[in-house]
């Protein structure tokens, strides 16, 4: 019998089998690589990525666990902030100079400054609410975020926009995979709040690409981590968890004292086949919206008037934003090395529309409006492009999402939930998930020993 059986290798599933290193562990992931929705492959001195690209800060979990570890991350050197609208390219700046610096309507402006103004409000609000409480737990502190504006949809908080305006508003909105009508108020705030870097922002970037992260927690674990296994069933007895899966066509068995359930909410739900019926529900309820990327790496010889930013939001294009990944490493050279990478990807409906399309399809439609915003002969320098596609790729907060809260944080006496979607906050909430579900699994086998009587100890009356 194994101690725990950890479900699935992404970085909830990673973050637990690290924890938990010191006791008999065995991961089954059903994939042909680790890392799930962290994808990035190495280029010489860069690195071509298509899923998670931010990562938190200091204080954070992400931060415990790269120090732990031994993988360097940075804070990201490049502008977060350049938009590409409407022909005009805006470097940077306060965000609130932005509808005086895009070329729009009379109208546009005026609705995209109330608009700006409520979402300013709001973030002030919301700011006030995610702030750390003495002696409060972290679960306490994410219920709130997640009743904050919970009843109703972004649209119905901002209102209707002109084109222009609400254009501006989706490219951010969006980036959590839901779109306007579909996430809360409450979570689009907490959106521009997170990319706009107010409060607890994600903006730091692995060094080598987030694969690195992932790839050297895996190569610590070694053979205890099986690929290819597909659970299908994870099933309670009195004392211990079955988990029942398929591996190279053969199904097998493993019993284990507990069991980090680290999939997607849709597959816990699926293969958690007893787990208390309004969990199970509560599972089933969860909502994520695609992810359409693709990766571009380029042979320029000389620097790029980009060079020094990061984030690109491309309203009204086929692709929300676009990441200059090189930035990270323009961070770090004297010498402008040839060469680059860039990550453009499609939210929610803009994704939606492409996740049928062949890759070629996918790429050409990519690069051809990654072309026009950047110029200067991008499409000219690129030597390799590969598209992904996440129909699974980020859980968003819809109206209503603050009540499952409570029943999703319950797990059972053996079975320990983790992931992204028990949080607000993507790879940091994978991560704090994994290590808190590896400490409930760790405190049981501890209790457990405890109880047990050692044989190797006669007592003498
Ligand atoms: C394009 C894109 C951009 C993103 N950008 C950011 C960003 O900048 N910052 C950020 O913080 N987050 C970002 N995210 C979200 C982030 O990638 C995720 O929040 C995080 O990686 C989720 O990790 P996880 O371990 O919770 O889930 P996953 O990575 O989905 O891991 C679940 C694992 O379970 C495996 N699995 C599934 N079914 C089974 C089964 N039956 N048996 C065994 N194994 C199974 C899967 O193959 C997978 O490896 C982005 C996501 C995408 C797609």
């Amino acid at each position: 019998m194994k101690d725990v059986v950890i479900v699935g290798a992404g970085l909830a599933g990673l973050s637990a089998g690290w924890r938990l290193r010191h006791w008999d562990t065995l991961l089954l992931e059903a994939d042909g690589r680790v890392g799930g929705r962290i994808r990035s492959e190495r280029r010489g001195d860069y690195w071509l990525n298509w899923g998670g690209h931010v990562f938190a800060g200091a204080g954070s979990s992400t931060d415990a666990l790269l120090s732990e570890v031994g993988v360097s991350a940075v804070e990201i050197p490049g502008s977060l902030q350049a938009l590409s609208m409407n022909g005009k390219f805006i470097r940077k700046g306060h965000i609130a100079t932005y509808p005086f610096r895009i070329p729009m309507s009379l109208s546009s402006r005026i609705d995209t400054l109330r608009g700006g103004m409520k979402v300013v409000g709001g973030v002030a609000k919301y700011t006030r609410v995610v702030r750390k409480r003495a002696g409060e737990s972290g679960a306490m502190r994410q219920q709130r975020i997640y009743d904050f504006h919970n009843e109703e949809s972004f649209q119905d908080y901002i209102g209707d926009l002109s084109e222009d305006a609400a254009a501006l508003f989706k490219t951010t909105v969006t980036r959590s995979a839901g779109d306007m009508d579909q996430i809360s108020a409450g979570a689009g705030i907490g959106y521009f709040s997170l990319v706009l870097g107010f409060g607890q922002g994600l903006n730091r970037g692995i060094v080598g690409g987030p694969s690195t992260l992932t790839e050297t927690i895996a190569a610590s674990l070694g053979n205890r981590i099986q690929l290819g296994a597909a659970v299908h069933e994870v099933v309670h007895k009195k004392n211990s968890v079955i988990v029942r899966y398929t591996q190279g066509g053969v199904d097998r068995e493993v019993e284990a004292r507990a069991v980090v359930l680290a999939t997607t909410a849709d597959v816990s739900h699926r293969i958690g086949v007893d787990l208390p019926e309004d969990l199970r529900g509560a599972l089933g309820q969860i909502k994520y919206g695609p992810h359409v990327s693709t990766a571009f790496l380029t042979n320029e010889t000389s620097a790029r008037p980009w060079d020094d930013i990061y984030a690109i939001a491309a309203p009204k294009r086929s692709f929300a934003i676009a990441l200059n990944q090189a930035s990270i490493v323009r961070g770090t050279e004297s010498v402008r090395k040839p060469g680059g990478s860039f990550m453009t990807f499609s939210p929610a409906g803009l994704g939606r529309a492409l996740l049928e399309k062949s890759d070629e399809d996918v790429i050409q439609t990519h690069l051809a409006d990654l072309d026009q915003v950047l110029g200067h002969g991008f499409a000219d320098s690129v030597v390799e492009a590969k598209a992904a596609r996440w129909e699974v790729a980020s859980p968003y907060c819809f109206p209503g999402r603050a009540k499952l809260q409570s029943t999703l944080m319950r797990g059972t006496n053996r079975v320990f939930l983790a992931g992204d979607f028990l949080g607000t906050l993507y790879t940091e909430s994978s991560i704090t998930s994994g290590f808190s579900a590896a400490q409930e699994a760790a405190s049981l086998l501890a209790t457990q020993r405890q109880a047990r009587p050692n044989p190797g100890i006669s007592i003498v009356a």
